[in-house]
This record gives structure tokens, C-alpha cells and sequence, in this order.
């Protein structure tokens, strides 16, 4: 039995009031007056121009990629070191992911790898009209590098920020980046709406198309007039009402998982061949919103592995996980093309996520702690 998760849900009597209300209001429907201020409400938090409140943030990633019209003969650079999610997007839409290996410090995409890639593509003829950097556990991609090389290859750049709402880089947040950008409001992310997500734009005919897309793609007319393919993807009310309650709390939730972070940084800060995923300086945590902390264990100076430690951590109950398997291993996209140098693999290899939750009690975290310690020891 797990005692301690990964990163449950962090909801409680505010979440459920919220949802009471908004029952209470008769919206029980993907339409309604949270729903309208849910959106309003992140897109002034990110500073983007238009949000779309969606099913999933899988639905955002594939209404973005739709309303582009990126498809079959389409190749999309997209980071190996990712969830799933990311890449079935790409594939729903008939395109063809390309996968580009990770920065080793971070484990985020390699911008230089990233230009190689875009560059050899469009050398063999190869169309690129999109490109998908993921930020990874929470910590934002080098977008202003990225934006660089998206601009020059004239592809559009959709920021899958799914795990980084509350991060920023340079400054500006995270899912107001590139053309687009998609956050998630799955139960084990940052902020939940049990399960949505959200698409992020500057540009309001891109908004407006995704909404209707979204809402099986109805024309504006008394009947149901359709003269494209439409999807039910729209968020519930009631969904979106737990979101606000919970967008309300968001920083105090990344408080906590900055100071599992910052805990975390402290044990492992003396123990050979054992680091902390992300950048080398802790003065960084500050623009991570710290969605998942991960370690990476070197064997050859650590004297143990990262399976080793997340099975000591398993037997006391304590949920960890690898970080995510390369795309590129993954049985289903084996056969995709790829500019890659063994970093995803090493990371897969060497990287174990854990406990995180913004929920997590003092004594249980602190129980991690001595768990943890013991096995690196
Ligand atoms: C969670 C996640 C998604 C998918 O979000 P859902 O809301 O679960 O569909 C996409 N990309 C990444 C990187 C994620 O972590």
C-alpha cells in the first residue's frame, strides 16, 4: 500500500464549495459563467491575449495542430523526453513527429540538436510547419532560443506548457510563449480541474476557431449547420468553477512544492553522483513552479541506482517514478526519425521523480526525507 503519492490532487472545502455553487447555479453544461470567467481569469494570470477551456490538455495540443491544419506529410519536431500526450497530438492529426533529445541538466529540449533537426528536415524537402517543446516538470524550455529557431525555420511553435503553469522564463510566463500554448488540469499537475486543460493565445482568430472546434464545430445559425469537422472538447462548468478555486491557491501550492524542492536540494547537496533535475543554481527554483522534483543518480559515483532507491522508497510506501521513457523507446513511435545523443536515455535511466504534492503533510514529507537519505546513504 502507498501511503505517500507522487502528486495527488490538493483540493479541499474551497474546491468543493466551488462545485456546489456552481450546481447550485443550474450551468451544469461545457457552458456557463465560470467556464467564461475561468478563462478570463488565466489568460489575465499568463498575460495572453485569449484562453479556450478544453477536456484535456491533450484536446489542446490536437485543436492547435487542427487548427493550423498541420497534417499527413507534415513532420513536427517535438522533445523525445515527454508524456505520451504530446506526441499522439501530433499523430491524431495524420503528421509525423521528429524527436529531439534533451539538455542534461534540465532533461528540456536541446535547442542545438533542435535547430539541426528543423535544419536537415527542411534541407531534405521535408514541410515543418510546427514545432512542440515540452517543458518539463515544470520548468520552461529556453523559449527564447526556441522562438529563434521556430521564427527562422517559418514554423509555428506551440509551448506544450502542460506541467510549468506558474513557471516563468526570462520573466514572461509560462503559456505565453510561441503561437500557442497548452497547460493541463490533470490531477497529478500543479493545479487541477480533476481533468482539463487549457489552450493560450495571442492570436483571437486562432481562439475563436479552436472554441467552435471544440464544440463540435457549429456554425453560428439557429440549426446545426457544420462545414468542418468538430470535436467535443469543451471544459464543464463545473469543472471550470473547481479551476478558479484552485487558480485562486496556485501560488501557495507552488510554495510548497518549492520548499520540497529547496528540501529536497539540501539532502542530496553532499552526496557524490546525486543531483537534483533542473539547473545547477537553486536560485532557478524560483521561476520553476517545482510541478515534480526529480533526482539523478550516477551510479559509478553513487554507489546505488535510481530503480534501487525508488524500490527503498516503494517498500516503505513511498511513490517515485522514473522520469518519463523517451518517445522514441516507446514501442508505439519506434519508428519515427529522430536527431538524438543518449541524453533522454541516460536520464530515463538515471532519473527518479518524487513526492511533490502541494498536500503532502510536514511529517509525511519529512518521513520521505529519512527514507530517502537512508537509501542514498
Ligand atoms: C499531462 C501532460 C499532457 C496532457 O494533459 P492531459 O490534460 O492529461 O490531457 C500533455 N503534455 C505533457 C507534457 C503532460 O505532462
Amino acid at each position: 500500500m502507498l501511503s505517500t503519492l507522487l502528486s495527488p490532487p490538493d483540493v479541499g472545502e474551497l474546491e468543493q464549495q466551488a462545485v456546489l455553487r456552481a450546481m447550485q447555479s443550474g450551468w451544469v453544461a461545457p457552458a456557463g459563467p465560470d467556464l467564461n470567467a475561468f478563462e478570463a481569469e488565466v489568460a489575465e494570470r499568463v498575460d495572453v491575449g485569449h484562453a479556450v477551456a478544453l477536456a484535456s490538455g491533450t484536446a489542446a495540443l490536437h485543436l492547435a495542430l487542427v487548427s493550423w491544419g498541420v497534417g499527413p506529410g507534415d513532420v513536427v519536431p517535438v522533445s523525445t523526453l515527454t508524456f505520451a500526450a504530446t506526441v499522439n497530438a501530433i499523430r491524431y492529426v495524420g503528421a509525423e513527429p521528429h524527436f529531439v533529445d534533451a539538455r542534461s541538466d534540465d532533461g528540456n529540449i536541446d535547442v542545438d540538436l533542435l535547430a539541426r533537426a528543423v535544419e536537415e528536415l527542411q534541407a531534405a524537402g521535408r514541410r515543418v510547419p510546427a514545432i512542440v517543446p515540452v517543458d518539463l516538470l515544470g520548468r520552461c524550455v529556453e523559449l527564447d532560443a526556441v522562438t529563434k529557431i521556430a521564427e527562422s525555420a517559418g514554423a509555428r511553435l506551440l509551448c506544450d506548457s502542460a506541467e510549468s503553469f506558474g513557471a516563468t522564463h526570462r520573466g514572461r510566463p509560462a503559456g505565453a510563449w510561441g503561437d500557442a500554448s497548452v497547460l493541463s488540469f490533470n490531477g497529478n499537475k500543479i493545479m487541477t480541474t480533476s481533468g482539463g486543460g487549457m489552450l493560450l493565445t495571442d492570436d483571437g482568430a486562432m481562439a475563436a476557431h479552436v472554441r467552435k472546434l471544440s464544440t463540435q464545430a457549429r456554425e453560428a445559425v439557429p440549426h446545426y449547420e457544420h462545414t468542418e469537422i468538430g470535436y467535443n472538447y469543451r471544459l464543464s462548468n463545473i469543472l471550470a468553477a473547481m479551476g478558479r478555486a484552485q487558480l485562486s491557491r496556485l501560488d501557495v501550492m507552488i510554495g510548497r512544492r518549492r520548499e520540497w524542492r529547496r528540501r529536497y536540494r539540501e539532502l542530496v547537496a553532499d552526496r557524490p553522483g546525486v543531483r537534483v533535475l533542473g539547473s545547477d543554481d537553486p536560485a532557478d527554483d524560483a521561476h520553476d513552479n517545482c510541478w515534480l522534483t526529480a533526482l539523478v543518480v550516477d551510479p559509478e559515483h553513487a554507489g546505488t541506482t535510481a530503480r534501487d532507491v525508488g524500490q527503498a522508497l516503494l517498500t516503505a510506501g513511498i511513490e517515485s517514478r522514473p522520469v518519463w521513457k523517451p518517445m522514441h523507446l516507446q514501442p508505439v513511435y519506434a519508428d519515427h526519425s529522430s536527431t538524438l545523443d543518449g541524453t533522454a536515455e541516460r536520464l530515463f535511466d538515471r532519473g527518479l521523480t518524487l513526492p511533490s504534492g502541494s498536500g503532502m503533510g510536514e511529517a509525511q514529507f519529512d518521513e520521505v526525507l529519512d527514507v530517502l537519505g537512508k537509501a542514498l546513504a
